[in-house]
């Protein structure tokens, strides 16, 4: 199977075919619902039938995006679709149960993704591991096939990047990446407006968040390892929606000397999210997720896994030293 049909499949799809689902992974974030509706606003202004679903809604934090109100969660009965897409979305399972009842009758499934850990799950696989975002993918797509760029899709696709390179400072950002956010602008982006939008507008609640993690935060490992704890009494405490977390690990991260940063996330039900950032291609994240049953991207990657919470801790944090200390043995 291929890991990436031509663009012109694609393009008989989006001509063949009326209705179409929309779908990305659970918890979603920017690169989640703005490819979504990046490609879902295009194949309207198409004169498509589009569903855009997912399994946890819109986060608060996104619903300034125009259209953004356009996503709910997948119906309890599936309706006819011809096409189900997935996007942003490192394996089936992390649509969620009720987009898979949702889209049971699509004729045919597609599967845009940007993971390097994607199993290409799909009819029709279109998986690029060297685009920073699935919001570049979609872009690409937009431009090959002469679609709309209509200004929902333009605002959806410059946020899904954006949020997936750190404000395009990853090393996964390229000259396409800067080339497209370019001519987002020149089709009329306002560029300082969705910035502040998007990054200077947070509920009070997650700066108290941070103030919590910041109490639990630890380093291991000669300091090579930084990683903090949520307990779910905390999300109740402080009435967290499971947006207020995105991008805090970015502060630990950023912590001279670590290599490797750990959020651990106590879920309702006593489940554990993991999420981890490396700042060196040789401590492979994804490699240390995918052995707990997670995946994502050599620099960020994360995990659902059982708890108890200390017991996850111990495991995760025991694969980290392993990496980190491998890697250091070998210079
Ligand atoms: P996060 O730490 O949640 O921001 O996720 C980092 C990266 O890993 C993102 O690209 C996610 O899509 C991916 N990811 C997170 N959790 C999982 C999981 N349980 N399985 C596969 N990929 C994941
Ligand atoms: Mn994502
Ligand atoms: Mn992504």
């Amino acid at each position: 199977m291929s890991d990436k049909v031509n663009f012109e499949t694609l393009g008989e799809i989006f001509r063949q075919n009326q209705t179409f689902a929309l779908m990305s992974h659970m918890r979603p974030d920017g690169d989640a619902i703005g490819s979504v509706l990046g490609l879902g606003l295009a194949l309207e202004a198409m004169g498509k039938t589009v569903h855009f679903w997912n399994v946890d809604g819109l986060p608060d934090s996104l619903a300034f995006l125009p259209g953004s109100e356009k996503i709910s969660l997948p119906p309890a009965e599936a309706p006819d679709i011809d096409v189900a897409i997935a996007l942003d979305t490192a394996t089936k399972v992390r649509l969620g149960e009720g987009n898979l009842i949702a889209a049971a009758k699509a004729k045919l499934w597609v599967n845009i993704d940007h993971h390097i850990s994607n199993p290409l799950y799909a009819d029709v696989n279109y998986v690029d591991a060297t685009s920073p975002a699935t919001g570049q993918i979609v872009y690409e797509i937009l431009q090959a096939l002469e679609m709309p760029i209509t200004a929902g899709s333009r605002d959806a696709i410059y946020v899904a990047v954006s949020t997936d390179t750190g404000s395009f400072q990853y090393d996964s950002t390229t000259a396409r990446t800067y080339r497209m956010a370019a001519d987002l602008m020149e089709r009329g982006l306002a560029v300082g407006d969705i910035n502040a939008k998007t990054y200077d507008s947070h509920p009070y609640r997650r700066i108290e968040l941070l103030r919590a993690l910041l109490n639990t935060l630890e380093l291991s490992t000669d300091g090579k390892v930084a990683h903090w704890v949520m307990l779910d009494q905390l999300r109740i405490d402080l009435a967290l929606k499971p947006e207020d977390s995105e991008g805090l690990i970015d502060m630990i991260r950023a912590i001279r000397g670590v290599q490797v940063a750990v959020f651990f996330e106590e879920l309702p039900g006593g489940k554990v999210r993991v999420s981890m950032r490396s700042k060196d291609r040789s401590v492979n994240v994804c490699e240390i997720a995918t052995h707990f049953g997670g995946g994502g991207h050599a620099l960020a990657a994360g995990i659902r896994m059982a708890g108890p919470i200390a017991q996850a801790k111990q495991q995760v944090l025991s694969a980290i030293a392993a990496a980190v200390s491998q890697k250091n043995e070998s210079f």
